[in-house]
């Protein structure tokens, strides 16, 4: 068993790996340590979007992700599937992007994943050749994996095309092949376990549905009280008002979080538009997509990790201390006002009529 199958537990030879080693669900359900491990990739995958530390012992870090595909199959909810999925593959893209951990691999070569190895493991090999400082893409290849990226940047009439073949950046690669990964992870799901599996793990599945139904809460929260959002989404709504241009991954930041309170699109646009060389059209087609109107996804903000290692974690507080995910910040802030909290909407609302 190679520490990189520890590390990329969802490559075909990962999954030779456990399937030659002869492991029964039964053994790994009844293994504590195995266990534990697969818990918390799901819990961590619904908590903050990644899938927690690695175990320092290789066999339990890559039996913990088999038996944590079980345990997303017998909680079978399908935005659990898709936050672990998600959570699996942002672990390996960061593994892959870190520069950190290409200093590491130097030492250790074998445990080394490159974006050509990704390529060759997808089949992509033979539709994205390197290009100058990019890569070209078979648009064919290019049009599925885009598909549910978020962003003007990936749709095709905002890209160069040339003999069929779609001209990207190292980091647009990086992220299709993020999303690669994703599907890698979420194929099967969910799978069919029997059901001594399913007995042997009932107590742990029933936690994993509680986590779930913590974030369904936070996601019902429908009340808009700019005072109250965390520090980061308080700075990144003043920039979009003051105008200034924002990275899309900031972009994307605020508005899904916004989308998340409850705010249709129509409200984010308004509450947008005290910047007078706002573009609305954009704003719409960016809201509609993270609401999944016009995509087959509905966006979940970031979590405070991912903020954090796009910069956008800023003027933390000593809330931001207590969780690990804006939408959370924002719950507990709204809980904790001592006085009534008067909804954004209805103060717009009021000021209409007083107008009229
Ligand atoms: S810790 Fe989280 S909630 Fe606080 S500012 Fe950073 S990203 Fe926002």
């Amino acid at each position: 068993m190679e520490r990189q199958h520890a590390r990329y537990p969802f490559l075909d030879d990962a999954r030779r790996a456990v399937g030659e080693a002869n492991f029964d669900l039964q053994s790994l359900a009844d293994d504590e340590r195995v266990r534990e491990r697969a818990t918390e990739r799901v819990e961590r995958a619904l908590d903050d979007g990644t899938v927690g530390n690695p175990s320092r012992d290789a066999r339990v870090e890559l039996l913990s992700y088999p038996l944590a595909r079980v345990l997303v199959s017998l909680a079978d909810e399908h935005v659990l599937t898709r936050k672990y999925a998600r959570a699996e593959a942002a672990t390996a893209h960061e593994r892959l992007t870190d520069a950190e951990s290409r200093r590491e691999l130097k030492s250790a070569r074998t445990e080394r994943l490159t974006s050509e190895d990704l390529l060759a493991e997808f089949d992509l090999a033979g539709s994205v050749h390197a290009d100058g400082d990019g890569y070209r893409v078979a648009v064919g290849t290019y049009l599925p994996l885009a598909a549910d990226m978020w962003g003007d940047e990936w749709r095709l009439v905002n890209r160069a095309l040339a003999n069929g073949e779609v001209s990207i950046s190292n980091t647009d690669l990086d992220d299709l092949l993020r999303k690669a990964i994703e599907r890698r992870v979420a194929e099967g799901l969910p799978l069919d376990v029997p059901d001594t599996i399913a007995g042997a793990l009932v107590g742990t599945v029933e936690e994993i549905r509680e986590t779930l139904a913590d974030l369904d809460l936070t996601r019902d929260i429908d009340t808009v009280v700019p005072e109250r959002f965390p520090p980061c989404m308080k700075a990144l709504l003043d920039s979009v008002q003051k105008g200034e241009h924002l990275p899309h991954h900031s972009r994307f930041a605020i508005t899904s979080f916004l989308a998340s309170i409850g705010m249709s699109t129509d409200e984010i646009i308004d509450l947008y538009m005290v910047n007078p060389g706002f573009g609305e059209e954009m704003t719409r087609y960016q809201t509609d997509h993270i609401r999944g109107e016009t995509s087959p996804t509905e966006y979940s903000p970031p979590s405070c990790a991912t903020m954090q290692s796009y910069g956008d974690c800023v003027n933390m507080d000593d809330r931001c201390e207590t969780i690990s995910h804006p939408m959370a910040y924002y719950e507990k802030a709204i809980d904790d006002a001592d006085e009534d909290l008067t909804d954004w909407r209805d103060e717009e609302g009021d000021a209409e009529s007083e107008k009229a």
